[in-house]
């Protein structure tokens, strides 16, 4: 397998008190993968320790084969979507989505075909035009997926991106973000606390308890064979 994201021992303290506590993990290029634990233990640091805007205390992160000590956030070839999907309120969602690729210096016209085109994958080509506050919430999470995926990375991490949906919709996008990692054949590294959406939704799963990774497996077995009372407890009840 070739691995996207390797964490060898990764550790970030913040006041003394170990948010990740020697995390050692290994995510296939290509694979839909979770972090799944409950609140606190974890999920969100290790995020931002891939993504680069922390740095680890100890432990080595590596991108498809490169150390990332030296690297910057915007050279990792990798995206986050948040929760609360930070879109800028006066732009159109086509700005939205472009974005992205001014900062990096893209010129206007392949800008806005490249921009369109992703919000053609979302199915949101139609209203282009129209600012975020005049749409659903579904939508503001296409417009969120879109412009992070515009720039193509190989790496997409996604902290919580269904949290702020009714069950309903909830369900709908996790089939749809599902679809979209296929066809794109990228990696999506999902962090929830939900483990009925990890479930369904990944790979593999790696369970966080206090910073600490207690299993990683794939669904099945997660759920036949837990290592410890906690993955048993988490992993089978649906809190
Ligand atoms: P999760 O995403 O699983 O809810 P987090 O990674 O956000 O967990 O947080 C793990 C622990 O680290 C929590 O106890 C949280 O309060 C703490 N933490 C996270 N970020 C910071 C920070 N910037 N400063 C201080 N404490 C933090
Ligand atoms: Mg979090």
């Amino acid at each position: 397998m070739t691995s996207a994201v390797a964490l060898d021992n990764v550790s970030r303290r913040f006041n003394g008190v170990a948010a990740v506590d020697r995390v050692s993990l290994d995510i296939a290029d290509g694979e839909f993968f979770s972090l799944l634990g409950p609140s606190g233990s974890g999920k969100s640091t290790c995020l931002r320790l891939i993504a680069g805007f922390e740095r680890p205390d100890t432990g080595t992160i590596r991108l498809h084969g490169r150390d990332t000590v030296d690297l910057p956030p915007y050279r990792r070839d990798v995206n986050t979507v948040f929760q609360d999907y930070a879109l800028f309120p006066h732009l159109s969602l086509l700005d939205n989505v472009a974005y992205g690729l001014m900062v990096k210096g893209v010129g206007r016209s392949e800008r806005m075909n490249r921009a369109r085109a992703m919000l053609r994958l979302v199915e949101l080509e139609d209203v282009h035009n129209r600012k975020p506050a005049h749409l659903s919430g579904g939508q503001r999470q296409r417009v969120a997926l879109a412009r992070a995926l515009v720039n193509e990375p190989r790496v997409l991490l996604l902290d919580e991106p269904l949290g702020a949906l009714d069950l309903k919709l909830r369900e709908q996008m996790q089939g749809e973000l599902k679809t979209l990692q296929r066809r794109l054949g990228i990696t999506f590294i999902f962090v929830t606390h939900d483990q009925g959406e990890a479930l369904s939704m990944s790979d593999r799963v790696a369970v966080f308890n206090r910073g600490r990774i207690e299993q990683v497996d794939n669904p099945r077995q997660l759920y036949l064979t837990p290592r410890s009372i906690f993955v048993a407890n988490f992993v089978g009840s649906a809190n």
